[in-house]
């Protein structure tokens, strides 16, 4: 049977500038099952970053309702969303987010301090992590002594290694020549393929063309939602 992860109803959120209100997303509802892999694009300005902050439970909606594997998160406290957040997303930034002063395997063990997990285990499964992303050579390195394609193996070992519900990566490849961006959405492929649910904010159509559908937004709204052939 197909399990549902994501399941929004009528989101909105808007934003209070002065006296102005921006409603950045507008009523917006769908679904993802698990192991779905989804584009969301868009122009500048269309919500897509205010969407992905809602989804990955940094942000909560101003109305509507989210519901994560069938967990109520719209309306939870910050520390609540912060616990469900650790455990069930990973996420990857465009401008990879790793801590400067640490290495690769001390930014990959984080999420597992955070969950608990003791450290002769978060090492283990760290390395593994760092090695099935191609980085078995690097493990030691700080962010500033890697390339930007090393460092956003890095950001996925990290997001990974929770094993989320849900991968979240908003631009993942705006900072990578075109080559390594290649490379790394090679990688998001198998990670797909492994049976992960990842959901995708780009710009570019020849990025977006890896997913298997595409949704589309504008001025906050979803304008098309479909299958990629
Ligand atoms: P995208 O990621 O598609 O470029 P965003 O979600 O970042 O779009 O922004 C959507 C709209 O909401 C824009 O008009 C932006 O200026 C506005 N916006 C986003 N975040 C905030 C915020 N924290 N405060 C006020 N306005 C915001
Ligand atoms: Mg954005």
């Amino acid at each position: 049977m197909t399990k549902r992860i994501i399941d929004i109803q009528n989101i909105s959120r808007c934003f209070q500038v002065g006296k102005t209100e921006i409603n950045a997303v507008k009523n917006i509802s769908f679904n993802v099952n698990k192991n779905e892999y989804v584009a969301l694009m868009g122009a500048s300005g269309s919500g897509k970053s205010t969407l992905m902050n809602m989804l990955g439970c940094l942000d909560s909606p101003t109305s509507g309702k989210y519901f994560l594997n069938s967990k109520d998160v719209g309306a939870l406290e910050d520390n609540k969303l912060a616990e469900i957040r650790n455990k069930e997303i990973g996420f990857i930034f465009q401008t990879f987010n790793l801590l400067p002063r640490s290495t690769a395997l001390e930014n990959v063990m984080l999420p597992l301090i955070y969950a608990g997990v003791a450290r002769n285990e978060r090492e283990a499964k760290s390395i593994n992590m760092l090695k099935s992303v191609g980085l078995a050579d690097r493990i030691h390195h700080k962010p500033n002594e890697l390339s930007g394609g090393q460092r956003q193996r890095v950001a996925i070992a990290r997001a990974l290694i929770n094993k989320p519900s849900i991968i979240l990566a908003d631009e993942p490849t705006g900072n990578l020549d075109s080559e390594t961006s290649n490379d790394i959405m090679n990688l998001f492929s198998n990670i797909h393929q492994e049976g992960n649910t990842i959901i995708i904010v780009t710009h570019e159509a020849e990025i977006a063309n890896r997913a298997k559908r595409i949704i589309r937004l504008k001025d906050g709204e979803i304008e098309s939602d479909k299958i990629n052939k």
